[in-house]
């Protein structure tokens, strides 16, 4: 596949009927999706919203997934629903926890595909770190998903399933009749996982659209981040139907080092990018973008970065997010020293920028950002193929 070639969804993207018995899963399905396919099973049209609101409250609210505990329904509606449908996750392989709390779970995937999903807790709050894609077309040279081929674009069903799957481990859902809870454990959730979001946009936006609806998980789109390299053509389209806040994977002040770490630059080169951003926040309403910056050693790193950073981004109302590398086994890069970040960050902070530098979290587990990839590793690019497509 070719570096940005657009992934077509009939291809990559499995259709939502189970093979098992051709029942439909409910996960992942919008609202006006989940009334059809209400309709279709034999819901009287009548009966069709008040349907639609009951099913969506114990699915998306209760976390329930035996439609005979769906103690509201009568009876036969309860068998009608188990005869055509299912409610289910996708299943968790492996759960580890690390040292300092974050929690990694290796998920399957229909047709035996593997994504991971990243827990992260912090005091005030905890933030899921969902995929979006099994692998990445992309091939930024510093990222551990980068040197895994695209295998597929996840269903809305797989990514919304991720949500739930958490919430399921963490016990969050709340039981009906019982006090709200006041804290949520997974009160932000970020499409950092693997994958570029942007390049499975229907799937990542309806799934979004259902994370954030207010009878179910209802998380608001100010606690929905999404990460993107860059794909400029679907940014705007991200701000009027998500409105979720936007990170933007920037790494890089000049076009030559961003067309080595980030090669979708050569398709969307800084100034393209820029002038687009600078819409978003007007578009989608929302206060501030985040511009990520890994902090690579002798390579993006020195002051006159720093510099170069801020004025580029000028008049945008951003936040600079630095990240320490993560370093991965055969990891062309190394991470900068401490003394180096902080002096960049400190040259940011000085130009009016908020500049934290992000705790690497997990790492004991390989649970940091860009280190997630499949444990399978079934596609894998060749080092030809990367270093072709960097430019190195
Ligand atoms: N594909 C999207 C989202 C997933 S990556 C994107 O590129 O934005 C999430 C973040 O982790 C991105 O900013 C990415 O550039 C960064 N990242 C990737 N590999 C990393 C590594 N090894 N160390 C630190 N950050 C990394
Ligand atoms: Fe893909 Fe993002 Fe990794 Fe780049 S940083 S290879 S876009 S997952």
């Amino acid at each position: 596949m070719t570096l940005s070639a657009p992934i077509t969804q009939d291809v990559l993207t499995l259709p939502r009927k189970l093979p098992e018995g051709g029942k439909i899963n409910l996960v992942g399905l919008t609202r006006d999706q989940l009334r059809a396919a209400l309709v279709a099973a034999g819901t009287p049209e009548k009966q069709a919203k008040m349907r639609l609101g009951q099913v969506w409250q114990w699915v998306y609210h209760f976390g329930i997934r035996d439609f005979a505990q769906m103690t509201n329904l009568s009876k036969d509606y309860r068998a009608l629903l188990a005869e055509h449908f299912v409610v289910e996750l996708p299943e968790v392989v492996t759960r580890q926890i690390s040292a300092d709390g974050t929690r990694k779970y290796l998920v399957r995937i229909a047709g035996g595909h593997e994504v991971e999903t990243v827990y992260i807790p912090e005091e005030t709050r905890g933030t899921l770190c969902i995929s979006s894609q099994v692998g990445c077309t992309l091939t930024c040279s510093f990222c551990h998903t980068g040197t895994q081929k695209l295998v597929r674009n996840l269903t809305a069903g797989e990514i919304v399933g991720q949500v739930m799957l958490a919430r399921d481990d963490l016990g969050e859902w709340p039981v009906a009749g019982a006090p709200k809870e006041e804290t949520r454990m997974v009160s932000n959730v970020v499409l950092m996982g693997m994958g570029e979001p942007l390049y499975n946009f229907e799937n990542v936006r309806d799934a979004m659209q259902v994370v954030m609806d207010g009878e179910g998980i209802s998380l608001s789109r100010r606690r929905i981040t999404l990460s993107t390299s860059g794909i400029v053509p679907e940014i705007a389209r991200a701000a009027e139907e998500i409105g979720c806040l936007l990170a933007v994977s920037f790494h890089a002040t000049t076009d030559a080092v961003r067309d080595t770490l980030v090669p979708v630059n050569k398709k969307w080169n800084i100034k393209t990018l820029l002038d687009t951003l600078r819409d978003y926040p007007r578009l989608s309403n929302s206060e501030r973008i985040t511009f990520e910056y890994v902090m690579l050693k002798d390579v993006n790193d020195s002051d006159a970065d720093a510099r170069r950073l801020v004025k580029l981004i000028a008049g945008i109302p951003a936040k600079i997010n630095l990240i320490p590398f993560n370093e991965w086994p055969g990891a062309p890069y190394q991470r900068s020293d401490w003394e180096r970040i902080e002096a960049f960050a400190d040259i940011v902070y000085k130009a009016g920028y908020a500049s934290p530098i992000r705790t690497p979290r997990g790492e004991d587990i390989m649970a940091a950002c860009g280190q997630l990839k499949s444990a399978t590793e079934r596609a894998r690019k060749s080092s030809k193929e990367i270093a072709a497509e960097a430019g190195l």
